[in-house]
């Protein structure tokens, strides 16, 4: 079902000609922009008969919490970082914070968000503690240079094909937004790994990550949308508003920000 009206907003996007998001072209898009928004808004409420698509009609008449200014704004906290969107290799965001909280290594960089992620951390991991589960941040903040590095040395072990299945070219990492940090716990010895999905803790992050305001980025199952393998262990901050509504969706960001009427670019 998903699947099907992810296909169907990717045969509205091919009538449109999109650019880089690195391109500057955001106003020249507005006009058709509006028009597919308008189509596809029409295509929902004609679809709307079973309890899914109830939901997404009604979601249709608001006004929706994404636009594309938000996405196409690295410095906003709804930037879109993915394969077909990368983020200016000078960015670096103006008001990281290093995260307090149990950490697995000691690295300044890393262990740093941005204000609004970092304090919405501190929030995650104090009520799992309060509950009994005991959470670690990994990675953060990379910096350019820093996936520049990571990724080279993955290619280097695993070819690059292998490599961008979980390893992000330089620009394209939602580490370098400053909003996304790896968690992990002791149950799966502190490592990145499929099975902290399965552990009490990561069962508990996946139901509870949107109240404070993040979501699992790359769920399992949806390598062929989000371009990565399943990453229990990755949040990225939306806030708690648009996290809350695309937990409900049960969409990834890219089907969301779709579903919201934009076109995104998928090169
Ligand atoms: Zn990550």
């Amino acid at each position: 079902m998903k699947y099907v009206t992810y296909l169907k907003y990717l045969g509205v996007a091919s009538a449109v000609l999109y650019l880089s998001a690195c391109g500057g072209n955001e106003e020249e898009q507005t006009e058709s922009e509006n028009d597919v928004q308008e189509e596809s808004s029409g295509e929902e409420n004609q679809n709307s008969g079973d309890a899914e698509s109830t939901d997404d009609a009604e979601a249709s008449e608001e006004a929706p919490l994404v636009t594309e200014e938000d996405i196409y704004n690295e410095e906003s906290i709804l930037a879109l970082a993915n394969k077909s969107n990368f983020l200016g290799e000078e960015y670096v965001p103006a008001d990281m914070i290093p995260v307090n909280v149990p950490v697995v290594f000691d690295n300044p960089e890393t262990n740093q968000l941005r204000e609004p992620a970092a304090n919405a951390l501190m929030d995650l991991f104090a009520e799992a503690e309060s509950e009994g589960y005991t959470l670690y941040a990994r990675s953060g903040y990379r910096s350019y240079n820093t996936q520049v590095g990571l990724y080279n040395n993955y290619v280097a072990n695993h070819g690059q094909e292998e490599a961008d299945r979980f390893s992000a070219q330089p620009g394209s990492s939602e580490h370098q937004t400053g909003l996304a940090m790896d968690v992990t716990s002791e149950s799966v010895n502190l490592e990145l790994s499929e099975a902290f999905g399965e552990t009490d803790e990561g069962t508990w992050v996946r139901e509870n990550a949107h109240r404070f305001g993040f979501i699992i980025r790359y769920p399992d199952g949806y390598e062929d949308i989000t371009g990565y393998m399943y990453e229990p262990w990755h949040l990225r901050y939306l806030g708690e508003e648009v996290a809350s509504d695309v937990y409900e969706s049960g969409l990834t960001y890219e089907e969301y920000i779709k579903e919201s009427g934009i076109e995104i670019n998928e090169e």
